[in-house]
């Protein structure tokens, strides 16, 4: 299937792009800058210029699926983080409607069900992650929405906890194993109109998503 990477040159993107690929895809990489083509080449991807900031619709042209891995990160303010995490997100959706792309994951967060319980520091980025969710669910797309909790950059293990409300929100998944789930509910319909929470666990990826 070929896929559109928004967040490509990420941390979670860059894997990604390398299981997306592994897995007989055809990974096609949103990035900003032309130095991050040979990483995401090197990776199995394709790569397209694009910016949440600016028209980006050139991006997923005769793309099958939207991948959205990108966000301002943590380091920029609330402005920003509306900019990219929710107007770029609503954008890319909007887009895929545009050209009848149906498939689209989000790699949402935890928290973003109800973001007043979050810190403070924290509720303009989980705020704009939940409108974009809602902008999601809203439409008639195939939609999943992938909800971790805090990441980190451990070797992935590829044993994972999944549920819709996860009882116990501590602990971390590595991003390598976020982008292993990605790939693998790219196809499966199960994860359809669905969103759930992940973090590390001590069940095979296929087994927590068979669960669900
Ligand atoms: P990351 O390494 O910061 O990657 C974010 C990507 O977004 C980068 O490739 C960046 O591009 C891209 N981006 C930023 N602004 C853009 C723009 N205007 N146009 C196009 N692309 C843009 O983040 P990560 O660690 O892979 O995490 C991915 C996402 O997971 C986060 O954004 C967050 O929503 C979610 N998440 C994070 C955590 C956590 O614990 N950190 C927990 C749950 C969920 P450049 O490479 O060009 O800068």
């Amino acid at each position: 299937m070929k896929v559109l990477v928004i967040g490509a040159n990420g941390q979670v993107g860059t894997h990604l792009i390398k299981s997306l690929a592994e897995r007989g895809h055809e990974p096609v990489g949103m990035i900003r800058n032309t130095d991050q083509v040979k990483a995401i080449e090197d990776a199995g991807g394709k790569t397209v210029l694009g910016d949440l900031e600016k028209d980006f619709s050139q991006a997923l042209y005769g793309c099958e699926a939207v991948i959205f891995a990108a966000g301002s990160g943590p380091h920029t303010g609330a402005d920003k983080t509306i900019m990219i995490d929710q107007e770029g997100a609503i954008k890319a959706i909007d887009e895929a409607k545009q050209q009848g792309i149906k498939r689209f994951v989000m790699l949402s967060t935890v928290g973003s069900d109800d973001p007043e319980k979050g810190p403070d520091n924290m509720k303009p980025y989980l705020y704009a992650k939940k409108r974009a969710d809602e902008h999601l669910k809203a439409t008639n797309l195939n939609y999943t929405i992938l909800r971790p909790g805090s990441l980190s950059n451990d070797p992935g293990t590829g044993q994972i906890r999944a549920a819709e409300s996860l009882e116990d929100k501590s602990g971390q998944i590595p991003r390598e194993d976020v982008a292993a789930v990605l790939t693998e509910i790219l196809e499966n319909e199960n994860t359809y109109h669905r969103t759930f929470e992940i973090l590390n666990g001590d069940l095979s990826i296929s087994d927590a998503l068979g669960q669900l």
